[in-house]
């Protein structure tokens, strides 16, 4: 099974390019941050507590986040080809827990995809989206703590994949197809 990570800071179009990679590529897309939301919208206990976290622009727990993952790779199909995990890992901890996550099903990470945008480009984008998205967090206060969020406690795990070989960084600017594009080269070579 191919295992890709997508990652980039808020609004760099992971979830835009990842719809587009598990059409094209017959992957599943695994967003946790459409996880939480669910969780969120089903106004269970557990999804008042998540709401807490999203809606400040902050991280949930990274042990709540391993074990909600964990959950949802084992009631996965066997029969899917891969899958395109995006949002996750989001800290040092959580890419340590993945591996032992992967490993325990005889799985491993195949490539990370990180898509680099510049910080002015991704306000606008994330402002953009608020316009419709109707979600907490698309709004300047809760964007401005989840840039801050993102150098602090996710820009370390790409470090963690350059020593393992595993990191390829995208150009996250352009068009929605060049973007693909450039992804496509990086799934071609290592699927
Ligand atoms: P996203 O849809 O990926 O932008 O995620 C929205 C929000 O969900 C984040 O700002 C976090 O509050 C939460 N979230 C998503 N993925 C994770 C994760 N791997 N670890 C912790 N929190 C997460």
């Amino acid at each position: 099974m191919y295992i890709m990570i997508i990652c980039g800071a808020p609004g760099s179009g992971k979830g835009t390019q990842s719809d587009m990679i598990a059409e094209k590529y017959n992957l599943l897309h695994l967003s946790t941050g459409d996880m939480l939301r669910q969780e969120v919208a089903a106004q269970t206990e557990l999804g008042k507590t998540i709401d807490s976290y999203i809606s400040q622009g902050n991280l949930i727990p990274d042990e709540l986040m391993e074990s909600l993952l964990a959950h949802r790779i084992d009631t996965t199909s066997a029969e899917i080809k891969g899958i395109i995990l995006d949002g996750f890992p989001r800290t040092v901890a959580q890419a340590q827990a993945l591996e032992t996550i992967l490993a325990d099903r005889q799985l491993t990470v195949n490539a990370l995809v990180d898509l680099d945008v510049r910080h002015d480009e991704l306000i606008i984008r994330l402002l953009n989206r608020g316009k419709v998205s109707g979600r907490s967090d698309d709004n300047i206060t809760t964007i401005t703590q989840r840039l801050h969020v993102y150098a602090e406690k996710t820009l370390p795990v790409n470090k963690y994949y350059i020593e393992k070989g595993m990191y390829h960084k995208v150009d996250g600017m352009g068009t929605k197809q060049e973007i693909f594009d450039r992804i496509c080269r990086i799934i071609d070579q290592t699927l």
